[in-house]
């Protein structure tokens, strides 16, 4: 009999609740993780008493009853709502595409106006079937702000033209003829108290858990250790990249701690056009206003700059163009072949997943625990 029902590798959010789920059920499980810390990418370090977003920005927020109960099981969420602001060419416009930023932009007042100006450009420009990212962005909202909010950021985040990038991605983004800065359309959302650790802490308490230990080092002896393998690391990796490797995206994250009480005003500032390097600036301490960190003359701000994944660096997004969809397709047909290996989370999905959408897919995935 091996020591273990499940050995889940990696201690991310897909991981760590599949984990708690399988533990629950009275299985004995085994959580690996290659970094010297739990949380995948959302885990906080502590800066001053500021709960640092390690590896970018993380906002939680979800329109599933479910999850937002599951996660208050482990900890409290303040009311943190997320309102960027963009600056282009040291202009300011509000996020996202709202009746502030149209008036903004044109001086238009009533949703009649923005509207007309919106079908105008649209009009202007032809487009009647949106087939990639830049003919959607324009038919939704028109020129202006496709060039001066959307082209140059996602050229910056995606490394590619907005012509060769799939309309799902601007998807994400609302547009609201209301006067709302609320970057989400969704009931719920928040920023655990105390920093994210406290939720995956809540998750792995009384789990198993080894840091530092990469399963494909050693994967022989690790398949031979449990029944059954929750893989969340990259699919392709998994196969030793035998059929080619999928593209990711990075972030290099540079962050300063300056003598300041508030430096920016405003959690997160987008940076839209190519002026700046980097893609937005993260000022930690306004995701948690009720920390008492807020009120010292520190604060701690990170640039994010994004690049084009390779071996060494941290894959943050997957690049769901054409090419890279196919590809991943027949990595799935392979994974689909498993008896005992499941695959879940951004990594193994390759997919652009939204915190809420891992919690939901662990969740389900966990009711196949044998
Ligand atoms: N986006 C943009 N301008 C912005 C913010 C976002 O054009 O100021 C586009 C860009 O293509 C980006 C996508 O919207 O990749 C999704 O942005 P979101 O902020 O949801 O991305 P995430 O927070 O996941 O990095």
């Amino acid at each position: 009999m091996k020591p273990y029902d499940y050995l889940v590798v990696g201690s991310g959010l897909y991981g760590s609740v599949f984990a708690y789920k399988a533990h629950k059920a009275q299985k004995r499980v085994l959580v690996l993780e290659k970094r010297e810390h739990i949380g995948g990418n959302i885990y906080c370090t502590d800066i001053d008493g500021i709960h640092v977003h390690t590896y970018g920005a993380h906002i939680f927020h979800t329109s599933n009853k479910e999850v937002w109960d599951f996660v208050h099981k482990f900890v409290e969420f303040n009311r943190y709502t997320n309102c960027p602001v963009a600056n282009y060419k040291g202009k300011l416009f509000n996020l996202p595409f709202n009746m502030n930023t149209f008036y903004q932009l044109w001086g238009v007042k009533t949703p009649t106006e923005a509207m007309a100006v919106i079908a105008k450009q649209r009009e202007e420009s032809g487009i009647k079937n949106p087939s990639n990212l830049e003919e959607q962005a324009i038919s939704l909202v028109g020129k202006d702000i496709y060039e001066i909010l959307i082209k140059d950021y996602t050229e910056k985040q995606w490394g590619r033209k907005c012509s060769e990038l799939p309309a799902f991605i601007i998807q994400r983004l609302p547009v609201r003829f209301t006067f709302d800065n609320n970057y989400f359309n969704d009931s719920y959302q928040g920023i655990p108290i105390g920093g994210y650790n406290k939720l995956i802490k809540g998750l792995l308490d009384n789990i198993e858990v080894k840091t530092n230990v990469d399963f494909s080092e050693n994967r022989d002896y690790w398949n031979s250790v449990a029944d059954n393998i929750v893989f969340t690391g990259k699919i392709d990796e998994f196969y030793s990249y035998c059929l080619g490797k999928l593209e990711y995206r990075t972030v290099r994250f540079e962050t300063e701690v300056l003598e300041c009480q508030n430096y920016q005003g405003n959690a997160v500032v987008n940076y839209t056009s190519h002026t700046e390097p980097y893609t937005r600036v993260i000022e930690h301490k306004h995701f948690e206003p009720e920390n008492p960190a807020w009120e010292s003359n520190k604060t701690v701000i990170s640039k994010e700059y994004s690049a084009e994944w390779h071996e060494g660096s941290e894959p943050f997004y997957p690049v769901n163009d054409k090419k890279n969809t196919s590809l991943y397709q027949k990595y799935k047909e392979m994974a689909n072949q498993e008896t005992n290996v499941m695959f879940g989370g951004r990594l193994a999905e390759y997919r652009y997943y939204d915190m809420d959408d891992v919690i939901e897919k662990a969740l389900k995935d966990s009711e196949k625990i044998k």
